[in-house]
């Protein structure tokens, strides 16, 4: 309580002051924390209380109550728009709009973004260039990342090794915390330089 000065939230200092005027005239309040109405007989009729007390609050909002409010908002909004975007690579290993830690190594960092986005020197360059898209000459169909990491069966032994399975995911590697022998299996099959 004796933390609380003017700029607390307004609510909070309106319950304090009822509590401080009640007590002094006697009366011995008790406060109760009920985590949720869950099994609690009229917990419908408690709801509905409960929001109705909030309705007609006439006291000033916090502006920090407000930013986040707004930020909630916006990220919803976000998440919403992220989730109709299933064409873009990057989302089938990242569903949710989070933070995700980088790498202190700004060189593997870059590599490791590059390989989730599917955009890398090797399978992208031609269209620089003006050349025809490298193919694979063991499968004869068109080199992506999606084939090089999980689909290109020539790369099979060097996954157990890295791996301990040939049948993973691009999620399974590249996700938030990436594959500790990522980068291992990307020297392994030559084409971490080629990133
Ligand atoms: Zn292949």
């Amino acid at each position: 309580m004796t933390s609380l000065h003017r700029f607390s939230h307004p609510l909070t200092f309106n319950i304090l002051e009822l509590h401080d005027h009640l007590t002094c005239k006697g009366f011995s309040i008790l406060f109760c924390w009920i985590p949720s109405h869950v099994g609690i007989p009229g917990n419908e009729l408690a709801d509905n209380l409960a929001k109705s007390a909030t309705i007609n609050l006439n006291s000033p909002v916090p502006v920090n109550d407000v930013k986040n409010y707004i930020k909630s908002i916006l990220h919803s909004e976000w998440q919403a728009q992220w989730d109709r975007k299933d064409t873009i690579k990057l989302h089938s290993i990242k569903l949710l709009i989070d933070c995700w830690p980088s790498i202190p190594t700004r060189k593997l960092d870059t590599i490791l973004t590059r390989l989730r986005i599917g955009h890398t020197r090797f399978t992208h360059r031609h269209l620089l260039l003006g050349e025809p898209a490298p193919l694979c000459t063991a499968c004869q169909c068109q080199m992506t990342v999606l084939h090089i990491l999980i689909e290109c069966r020539q790369f099979n032994h060097q996954r157990i090794r890295c791996f301990h399975s040939s049948s993973i995911t691009l999620k399974d590697i590249l996700h938030k915390d990436p594959h500790p022998q990522l980068f291992t299996f990307l020297r392994m099959i030559g084409f971490y330089s080629l990133i």
